[in-house]
C-alpha cells in the first residue's frame, strides 16, 4: 500500500514539477497546458497497462504474462506469483483426484454416489458393471429410471441414518444371473453412498452346498430306513422262519454296501477336488496294463451275462495317479456292466487318437438302454441320474460320472458321451500320453473292484 502512495506522490510531484517549470518559463498558459499534457501522459500509461491487465485476465496464461513499469511491474509480479501458486495447487489437486479415481477403480466393490434428488453423481466402473450402467452416459441420470428394482428404490428412499443392506438379482448383458448385495451408507446430508458386492459365486456355492447336503442325506436316509425297518421286524418277530431272517439280513447287507459305496465315492470326489488346489506327485502309469486289469474285473462282475469285445493297444503310458485313472475308467466300465441287459455287448478299446497321436482314447461302448439327449449334458453332475430307482437298484451312487470327469480333468483329459435311446452308449475318455524317454515300471496299486456288486438280480 505504501508503495502505491509513493507511486501517486511521485506522479503528482513529477506532474507538478513539469507544470511549474513550464509556468516559470512561459506563464500561466504554459503551466496549464504542460499540466494537462503530463496528466494525459500518465492517463495513457494507465490505460495501456490496464488494457494489458484486462487482456491477460481474460486468458491468464503464464507464458503471456504482462510486463509493466513501476507500480505496474509490482502489480503484474504479484498477480503472476498468485497465478503460479494457483496453477501448482490445481496440479496438486489434479494429481490427488487422479489418485482418488485410481483408488476408487481398484476397490473390489462397486461404489455409487447418489444425490438427494436421486440422481447418480459419481460411480466407479464396478458399480457400472454390477448395475448394467454406462459410467459416462448414466451420470446425472435418475437411479429409479435406469434401474427397475423395487427393493433398491426402497433402500435408497429410506431416511435411516444406519447402514442398510438389500440383495437384488440382476441379469448380466450376456444373460447370466447376477446376485448383488447393496449396502447403503450415510454419507453426506446431500448424498447417499451405495456399495455393491457381487455375491453370485457365494450364493451359487451356498445353493450347491445345500443341494449337496440334501442329496447326501437323502441317499443315506433310504438305506438307513430299509435297515431300520428290517431290524425292527427282526426285533419284534423273533420267531420268524430262519430263511426269512436270512433274506432280511441279506437285504440289510446290500443296503450297508450301498452306504459304504456312497461314502467311498464321496471321499474320492472330495480328494479329487482337493487335488485341484494341492500339489500331487504324478508318476508314469502303464495304461494298457491298467485296462487289462479292468477288463478282467468287468468280466468277473458280469458273470458271463454279457459279451465282451476287447481291443487294447499295448504299452500306452500316461503320467498321473494310477488310482484316480482307475476310478475314472472303472466307473465307465462298471456302468456299462450295470446298465447293459443280459446278452448285451460291451466293447472296450484303448487306442491312440487317430488325429492326435499324442493322446490316447479309452472307449466303452455298450448295447444298453441308451440315454435321451436332454440328459446328456447333466450326466456328470453329482447325483444326477436318468432313472434314480434303476440306479439305486443297480447299486449306483449317482457320483460315478462326476468322479470320472474330475479324475480325467486332473490328468489334462476329458470325457465325451454319445448315446442313442434304445440303442446304447459310447463313453470316451481322452488323456494325453506320457512320451518320456525311459519308462519307469510302475505297478498300479489300486484296490480290486471285485467287491462292486451287480445287484440287479
Ligand atoms: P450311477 O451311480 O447312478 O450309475 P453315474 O454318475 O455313474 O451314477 O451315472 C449317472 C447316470 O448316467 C446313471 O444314473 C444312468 O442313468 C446314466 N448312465 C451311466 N452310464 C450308463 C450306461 N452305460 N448306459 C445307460 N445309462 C447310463
Amino acid at each position: 500500500m505504501t508503495e502505491l502512495y509513493r507511486h501517486y506522490a511521485l506522479i503528482l510531484a513529477s506532474v507538478m514539477v513539469i507544470a511549474v517549470l513550464a509556468g516559470l518559463m512561459g506563464g500561466w498558459l504554459w503551466f496549464t497546458s504542460s499540466l494537462c499534457l503530463a496528466l494525459l501522459y500518465w492517463l495513457v500509461v494507465y490505460w495501456w497497462h490496464l488494457a494489458k491487465l484486462m487482456r491477460w485476465l481474460e486468458r491468464p496464461k503464464l507464458r503471456n504474462a504482462p510486463q509493466g513499469l513501476g507500480i505496474w511491474h509490482t502489480i503484474f509480479s504479484v498477480l503472476i506469483a498468485q497465478a503460479r501458486s494457483r496453477k501448482k495447487r490445481k496440479q496438486k489437486l489434479g494429481v490427488a483426484l487422479a489418485r482418488f479415481n485410481r483408488i476408487a477403480e481398484t476397490i473390489p466393490d462397486g461404489v455409487l454416489v447418489l444425490g438427494s434428488d436421486g440422481r447418480i453423481q459419481w460411480l466407479n466402473h464396478l458399480a457400472a458393471e454390477h448395475l448394467n450402467l454406462d459410467p459416462v452416459h448414466d451420470r446425472n441420470a435418475l437411479l429409479s429410471e435406469v434401474i427397475d428394482q423395487h427393493a433398491l428404490q426402497q433402500l435408497v428412499s429410506s431416511n435411516s441414518s444406519e447402514i442398510n443392506t438389500v440383495q437384488i438379482s440382476m441379469t448380466t448383458p450376456q444373460g447370466l444371473p447376477r446376485v448383488l448385495n447393496i449396502i447403503r451408507t450415510p454419507f453426506e446430508a446431500q448424498a447417499t453412498l451405495l456399495i455393491s458386492e457381487d455375491i453370485t459365486a457365494a450364493e451359487q456355492l451356498n445353493a450347491t452346498r445345500t443341494a449337496f447336503v440334501a442329496n447326501v442325506s437323502h441317499e443315506l436316509r433310504t438305506p438307513l430306513t430299509v435297515i431300520n425297518g428290517f431290524l425292527e421286524t427282526l426285533a419284534e418277530f423273533t420267531d420268524l422262519p430262519k430263511a426269512q431272517q436270512q433274506e432280511f439280513i441279506g437285504l440289510m447287507h446290500k443296503e450297508s454296501q450301498r452306504m459304504n459305496q456312497l461314502l467311498t465315492d464321496l471321499l474320492t470326489l472330495s480328494r479329487l477336488e482337493n487335488q485341484a488346489v494341492t500339489k500331487v506327485i504324478r508318476k508314469p502309469v502303464n495304461l494298457s496294463e491298467l485296462v487289462y486289469q479292468l477288463v478282467a474285473e468287468a468280466e468277473n462282475v458280469s458273470k458271463q451275462r454279457h459279451h465282451f469285445k476287447i481291443d487294447i493297444e499295448p504299452d500306452v503310458w500316461i503320467k498321473g495317479m494310477a488310482e484316480d485313472v482307475y476310478s475314472a475308467l472303472s466307473n465307465l466300465v462298471f456302468n456299462a456292466v450295470r446298465y447293459t441287459p443280459e446278452e448285451g455287448w460291451i466293447c472296450l478299446s484303448l487306442h491312440s487318437k487317430p488325429d492326435q497321436p499324442d493322446w490316447v482314447q479309452f472307449t466303452v461302448q455298450d448295447t444298453g438302454p441308451g440315454i435321451a439327449p436332454e440328459h446328456l449334458p447333466h450326466l456328470t453332475e453329482r447325483f444326477y441320474r436318468v432313472d434314480a430307482g434303476r440306479s439305486r437298484q443297480n447299486g449306483g451312487t449317482g457320483l460315478g460320472l462326476a468322479i470320472a470327469k474330475h479324475a480325467l480333468a486332473e490328468h489334462g483329459g476329458c470325457l465325451s458321451i454319445e448315446s442313442q435311446l434304445g440303442k446304447g452308449s459310447i463313453f470316451t475318455a481322452s488323456i494325453p500320453k506320457w512320451l518320456g524317454e525311459s519308462v519307469i515300471e510302475e505297478t498300479f496299486s489300486v484296490k480290486s473292484h471285485n467287491d462292486i456288486a451287480v445287484l440287479d438280480k
